[in-house]
């Protein structure tokens, strides 16, 4: 996960206070240092850290816990409140306004990330139904315009660039009237080593053509602290709306780059978490600082599965299973919108309770080894077999074997898990929701 380091020091600091016997000024005194120790880490800057630390002591020590709170359950509370102020206190959403187009700009110096941004922003808005397309203004880099077009490609909308303009304006120009038929357009600028005066002077003629209802700054994650005085300058430069910190899967400083942003003026509104289009996500400092501390971060979860099934596919998943018909075609296509949520690991994460269970990577690997070989299985069944999997007998287990190149052994596991799963859905099956919800309270932690 990102940040994985801080985490594993914050999640050991909590657990030293579940485990104390009772709270009292030296545990307070204690974990105030554990966690200036884990911060100081990370690279946040100093006195930021200070002054965390000093609020989180000054409530412990005064403030009384609230009824039905134990005093250790108390102080934990104060830990991820005034960690989740400390990272700004809450989501700062980009509100899209219908007004054909809606311009996102990028800025930000080279190499932080701006165009891979461009690409996982587009995707972001198109999953939610918003016609979006991408307009490359990068005309120093010679490679750029093609950079943005595949990542536009990628995602199936529409990039404009002129590859063989060299002024942003003319670009623009050319293609203004286009605009108009998108909800959302986003712009790719050029960028340099540094901000130079060059560089101010693009960009504000960009801004005064172009008008961005948001001006974005893209600042890679490992610049740690020093991330705050990049934005302060950017800032003060062009006229910047939020921040994006990218790259916060590649580096122990993403802390630093996180909090020092937060104590600028522009709030961060997303954050990179890794190479490919989907590794992106809102910053939701509740969610982001729950899943540090080993709690999981259910909004996101509930994001990220809205993303991969469409509304159109849940509602027939829902009217198959209310029937009982749940067969192994909707197995396959529940394990594909799985894939399409991410790598198992990442999703764990996102499950309150989950990553407390501190289980070994590795069979968060073998799981995901096995659904690939199961894609393999299915992928050499008949139709008839998808549908009914009640006649695969021992004659066609062997034809998909040899059709599939997996062992019999493991599709009989296939089997299984798909009869464990349709009993489970005739459990679940006309349940109340609410009465579930309290079976389950207390039993998975988080609920
Ligand atoms: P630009 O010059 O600002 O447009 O930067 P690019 O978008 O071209 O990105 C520079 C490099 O950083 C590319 O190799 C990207 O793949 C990589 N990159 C961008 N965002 C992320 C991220 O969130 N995580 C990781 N690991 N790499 C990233
Ligand atoms: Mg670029």
């Amino acid at each position: 996960m990102v940040l994985e380091k801080l985490s594993n020091s914050l999640k050991n600091t909590l657990s030293k206070i579940a485990k104390s016997l009772f709270v009292d000024e030296k545990l307070i005194n204690e974990l105030a240092q554990d966690i200036q120790r884990a911060l100081l880490q990370a690279d946040v800057n100093v006195n930021l850290v200070f002054q965390l630390t000093k609020k989180i002591k000054e409530r412990a020590l005064n403030e009384k816990p609230i009824k039905n709170i134990s005093q250790k359950e108390f102080l934990i509370k104060i830990v991820y409140e005034e960690l989740t102020n400390f990272l700004g206190k809450e989501k700062s959403e980009i509100i899209i306004e219908r007004k054909k187009p809606f311009i996102i700009m990028m800025v930000g110096l080279f190499g932080s990330g701006k165009s891979t941004s461009c690409g996982k922003i587009a995707n972001y808005y198109k999953k939610r139904d918003f016609k979006v397309a991408t307009l490359g203004l990068d005309v120093h880099r010679p490679a750029a315009p093609q950079q943005l077009k595949q990542l536009s490609d990628q995602i199936k909308i529409p990039c404009y660039i002129d590859e063989k303009e060299i002024n942003p304006i003319k670009i623009y120009k050319k293609f203004e009237k286009e605009f108009k038929n998108y909800d959302i357009l986003i712009v790719d600028t050029a960028g340099r080593d540094a901000l130079s005066q060059d560089l101010i002077n693009e960009l504000e003629k960009l801004y005064n053509l172009i008008h961005p209802d948001e001006n974005l700054l893209v600042i890679s994650a490992d610049l740690g602290q020093a991330a705050q005085s990049q934005a302060e300058t950017f800032h003060k430069a062009s006229h910047i709306t939020g921040v994006i910190v990218t790259k916060m899967d590649g580096t122990a400083k993403g802390g630093g780059a996180l909090s020092s942003c937060s104590a600028t003026q522009s709030k961060i509104k997303f954050i990179g978490t890794g190479e490919k289009v989907n590794d992106f996500e809102v910053f939701n400092p509740p969610g982001f600082v729950s899943r540090l501390l080993g709690m999981g971060d259910i909004e996101l979860l509930l994001e990220k599965a809205q993303e991969a099934i469409s509304q159109e596919d849940a509602k027939h998943l829902e009217k198959k299973l209310l029937k009982g018909e749940f067969n192994l075609i909707d197995l396959y296509e529940q394990m594909e919108a799985m894939k399409k949520m991410g790598p198992i690991s990442k999703i764990a994460e996102m499950i309150p309770g989950f990553s407390q269970l501190k289980l070994p990577k590795d069979m968060l690997q073998v799981q995901e080894e096995k659904l690939k070989k199961w894609k393999f299985a299915l992928d050499s069944m008949k139709k008839e077999e998808l549908e009914n999997p009640d006649i695969i007998d021992h004659s066609r287990l062997e034809r998909i074997s040899k059709g599939s190149g997996i062992p019999t052994s493991e599709i009989r596991d296939l089997l299984k898990q798909y009869k464990q799963a349709k009993k489970m859905m005739k459990m679940l099956k006309g349940q109340n929701p609410e009465k579930l919800m309290k079976k389950f309270k207390g039993k998975i932690p988080g609920f």
